[in-house]
Parts: C-alpha cells; structure tokens; sequence
C-alpha cells in the first residue's frame, strides 16, 4: 500500500510517499532525513502533542491550558484526553508544573501551559 503524507518538520511542505515492499519501506520525495524519518513514524506509529484545558479551583481562572510534554500516539488521544479531563487543579499553579504523570500509561507528562494566580 501507498501512501502520501505532507511533511510538517519545516516550511517546505514535501509530499512524501511511503510505499510498503517486500524488503521494507520505500520513501520518496523527502528533501531530508528528517522528513524521512516524519513519513515512516506517521506510516507506522503517528504521533501528536495534545493540548486542552482542565478545570481550576480556587484560581483567577476556570480552566488551565495545559500540553503534554512530548507527542503521544494519535490512537490513544480520545482514551488521553477522558483522562486529563478527571483532572482538577488547585491555584496557584505555575507555567511548567505536572498536572497529570503518565497519562494512560504513554510515558507522557502533561503540563500547565500557563500560570493562575489564587482568586483574590
Ligand atoms: S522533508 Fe525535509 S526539507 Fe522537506 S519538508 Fe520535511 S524537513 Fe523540510
């Protein structure tokens, strides 16, 4: 099977196919490694940063925007994001800090993607 993929690494955009042989994967149209690299993790295994929000308590703020710390599988993003969405917060909380360890298991750390001050 064939399949094109738009490389997103940097702003030249190459369309990159991926075709299963045989002797394994043949790539083209890549102009570098990396996006070598980008076209057969997302063939075999593609992978996103997840970012949302989780509730606060006692903060200036309702909800916290939070990231993860690395890309985790796309295929576990809904079974992710039920978790972070149990998540509740108490302010303050500072830019960087751990909400959630591990989510589901992925080895992925979320995190706050910005400071909330305690309500005044
Ligand atoms: S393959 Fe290389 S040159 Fe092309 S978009 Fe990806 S990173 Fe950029």
């Amino acid at each position: 099977m064939k399949k094109t993929y738009t490389c997103i690494v940097c702003p030249m955009s190459c369309r990159i196919t991926v075709e299963e042989q045989e002797e394994g994967m043949k790539v083209a149209g890549n102009g570098c490694g990396r996006g070598k690299e980008y076209a057969m993790n997302e063939h075999t295994l593609p992978k996103r940063t997840l970012t949302t929000t989780v509730k606060v308590e006692n903060g200036r703020l309702r909800r916290l925007p939070v990231i993860t710390d690395s890309p985790l599988p796309k295929a576990k993003r809904e079974e992710c994001l039920k978790e972070i969405y149990t998540v509740c917060v108490q302010a303050p909380v500072h830019y960087g800090d751990i909400v959630l360890e591990n989510v589901c298991g992925t080895g992925v750390d979320v995190l706050a993607s910005r400071s909330v001050q305690q309500k005044a």
